[in-house]
Order: C-alpha cells, then sequence, then structure tokens
C-alpha cells in the first residue's frame, strides 16, 4: 500500500509505505518521524469528477495486517493476516475495500470543516459478529478465526472511502458508479458523524536531543538509539522521550555476536498460584495414586521479541527465550554493539504473552481451577538486547541454543 506524503519542510511529494515510520525527503534530504496521535489515518481519494461534490460521505475501514494465533491450538494455526473491513455496522457501504488499498494510491486523511466522515464503532475484535453481505465489485467479508484469537499487529490503520448520494441510490465516488445493493431512502440521519475530523500527524526531526546526532533507524523502527552517546529515544506526542533499555550480559559478547531485541514483560506482584501438572508426571504416576495437588505458580515474566519476523519463528523465540530465564542481576544498561532494530511496540507485543501462556499450558494438565486473570495493564515493561552468536547462515543463542536463520530475519521486515 502507499501513500501520498508532502513533505512537511519543503513540499516535495513523497511516496510512503503503510509500515514507514521515517519520511526521508529526497529533495531536501530531511529525515523526520513521523508519530500519529493514535493509528494512521489514510483516504482513497475520490475520482477527479467527484473531488468538490459536497454529497461526499468517507466511510471509515479499519485495516489490520499482522500475526494472528488461535489460543486454542497455540503450537499450529498461527498464520499472517491481511485485511480490511467496514468499521460501523451499516447496509449501504461494502464490507470491504478488497485490494483497492493495493491498487490506489492513499493520501494522509486530513480533512477540511466542510468534509463529512463517519465515526468508526467496529474494532478488530468485534468483527466476526457482523453479518456478511458481499456487494460486487468487491469481494466478500473476509474471514477471521472465531473467537479465543489473539492478534499481534504490523499494521493498524483506518481508510476512508468516499460515497455520494444521488438519485436515489448510494454511489461509489472513486469508481463513480452506483452500489449494486442498495437503493431506497437516503439513510443520513441514521449516521454519527466524527465531527473531530482532525488527527495531526507529527514529524519529529530524528537528532538525537542529548547530543544533536543523527539517530540510526530504518524505516520501520518504533524506538531510535543514537550510535554516538547510545542513548535510546522513544517517539512521545511532538517529540522525543528517553527510554531505558537493558543488554543481558554473560552471553558470550566476547565472540562474533548480534543481539535481538525482546521486550521482557513482569508482573510487579507474586500472580495467584493455580493448579497445573506436566502431562509427562500424570503419565508416570502409580496405578491408583491420586495426582499431587500441588500448585505451580503462574508464570511472572515473558520474552517477546521485539521485531517482526514470521509468525511460526516468532512463537518459537518467544517460547524459548521465556524458557530459558536469566537472573536480572545479567541486565545491564547498554546498547551493544551490533543489534536488530525494533520494530514492533511494547503494544503489540503485549498481546502475545496470552498466546506464550496458552502455548506454555499444552504441557500441562489442569487439575483444578483456571488460569488467574491478569490485567494487561499490570505488565511492567523492559527493552532486553539478547545476544545471539552469528555464523555464516544462522544466529545461535548460546544458553537457549535457539538458532535463528539471517534469512528468516531480513524476510521478517515484511511479514
Ligand atoms: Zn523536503
Ligand atoms: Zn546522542
Amino acid at each position: 500500500m502507499e501513500i501520498d506524503q508532502a513533505c512537511p519542510q519543503c513540499g516535495a511529494p513523497v511516496v510512503l509505505t503503510e509500515t514507514d515510520r521515517l519520511l526521508t525527503c529526497p529533495f531536501c534530504k530531511v529525515r523526520l518521524y513521523m508519530s500519529p496521535p493514535d493509528i494512521f489515518r489514510y483516504l482513497i481519494p475520490p475520482a477527479p469528477g467527484n473531488a468538490f461534490n459536497p454529497e461526499l460521505v468517507y466511510a471509515p475501514y479499519r485495516r489490520f495486517r499482522g500475526m494472528v494465533f488461535d489460543l486454542r491450538v497455540p503450537n499450529e494455526n498461527e498464520r499472517v493476516l491481511d485485511l480490511n473491513f467496514l468499521a460501523l455496522p451499516s447496509g449501504i457501504f461494502p464490507d470491504t475495500l478488497g485490494l483497492r488499498p493495493q491498487t490506489l494510491r492513499l493520501r494522509p486523511a486530513a480533512f477540511q470543516e466542510e468534509d463529512r466522515c463517519l465515526t468508526p464503532t467496529v474494532d478488530l475484535s468485534d468483527f466476526p459478529a457482523r453479518p456478511a453481505t458481499p456487494q460486487p465489485p468487491f469481494p466478500g467479508p473476509p474471514r477471521i478465526p472465531p473467537s479465543r484469537t489473539a492478534f499481534v499487529g504490523e499494521v493498524r490503520s483506518l481508510i476512508y472511502a468516499p460515497f455520494y448520494y444521488a438519485r436515489g441510490q448510494w454511489h461509489d465516488a472513486v469508481l463513480d458508479r452506483p452500489l449494486a445493493s442498495t437503493s431506497g431512502p437516503d439513510p443520513v440521519q441514521e449516521f454519527v458523524w466524527d465531527l473531530k475530523k482532525t488527527w495531526d500527524l507529527h514529524f519529529i526531526p530524528t537528532l538525537c536531543p542529548d547530543c544533536g546526532w543523527d539517530l540510526a533507524a530504518v524505516n520501520e523502527s518504533c524506538l531510535l538509539f543514537c550510535p554516538q552517546c547510545r542513548s535510546g529515544w522513544e517517539p512521545c506526542g511532538q517529540g522525543l522521550r528517553r527510554f531505558p533499555f537493558f543488554r543481558q550480559s554473560g552471553g558470550g559478547e566476547d565472540q562474533a555476536c548480534f543481539s535481538l531485541p525482546f521486550w521482557y514483560f513482569q508482573l510487579p506482584y507474586d500472580p495467584p498460584d493455580y493448579f497445573r501438572l506436566p502431562v509427562s508426571k500424570l503419565f508416570a504416576l502409580p496405578a491408583g495414586q491420586a495426582p499431587p495437588w500441588d500448585p505451580i505458580p503462574t508464570k511472572s515474566s515473558f520474552l517477546v521479541p521485539a521485531f517482526k519476523i514470521s509468525p511460526r519463528i516468532f512463537l518459537r523465540l518467544g517460547r524459548a527465550a521465556t524458557l530459558t530465564p536469566f537472573p536480572e542481576t545479567d541486565l545491564e544498561p547498554g546498547l551493544p554493539a551490533a543489534y536488530h532494530p525494533v520494530t514492533l511496540p511494547a503494544e503489540e507485543a503485549l498481546g502475545f504473552i496470552e498466546v506464550l501462556q496458552a502455548s506454555l499450558d499444552q504441557e500441562t494438565v489442569v487439575l483444578a481451577g483456571s488460569r488467574p486473570r491478569i490485567d494487561s495493564r499490570d505488565w511492567e515493561k523492559k527493552l532486553v538486547f539478547i545476544p545471539f552468536l552469528e555464523t555464516p547462515y544462522e544466529l545461535i543463542q548460546p544458553r537457549s541454543r535457539f538458532g535463528i536463520s539471517k534469512n528468516a530475519l531480513n524476510l521478517g521486515r515484511f511479514i
């Protein structure tokens, strides 16, 4: 998906992709980090003849691309999901934009006072409950697995598509033709208009606030690091906020080493125990003996990759890192010499804790009770760089012995 964005410094047109967080202007050479107030919002421009149509209505579509995990079989059905769907209940507008966002150039959703756009009320988690009413030329609604699903998003955005009402019918303002399945009265009075309509995208210079050096980042980076003074920065509102990070020592840094970033989530309190038993122990019990009712503690720390990679490797890496705990004393502040950029924000990684819990639960049987629910806001986060030894084709973690191919790591930037 491509977006036409004007350079905020010189006005030159710059073409971005939807995963870009950095704008680099080929004309004035400025390099800026784009920080939306919540999520990125784009619009599909109407056909030129409709550009000034006073009847235009913009309907919001939610866009998601990322990993989906089935919590019932957490070690199987993982996959990449790429979809968009109408973000409001309506019998008027098509359920999905289909492939249009990929074939048309989008623009940032900068609405004027007179523009009319609708409020998005349907979220990704609500989607399966929606009725299916496919309308050509749009394909039918995309299928999302039933509930018990965890989403780890690479892209979450809103795309506004233009429509207008004329001659007793709703029209698609891009193709300039009537929508196939709608006719009858104009139900405009039922619409919930979005009166805010302005979502300022902040452009933040990518210079180190401490020493003025150019910060190191790739287009998809969500944290920026200073190669000069080795500080870390998180975009926040209209500026950058210092971000603490750690590296795991004792991992063989003296050898050829490349570090991968992980989000380290911890509970600041002792979680309640619950009763589970490893399957292997259950089968090893002598006949007639009742299983021991010892509670096992709920896990209170998880490590989740802080970068994009295919869902299967993401799960295996998260499991391997979580199951190879290291003492807190092994964490020291500091940036490793060679490291992979942070391309998955903590808010998305947080959704993966449930997948790891479900995956680890697969190896135990429930004896009593159920997993206590922990509020996702309770988790404290840290960014930790874990060292991997570098071989010609692979990176190998010396403690967990987990290996990851360099190729998969590079491909992961485009899941
Ligand atoms: Zn420029
Ligand atoms: Zn610096």
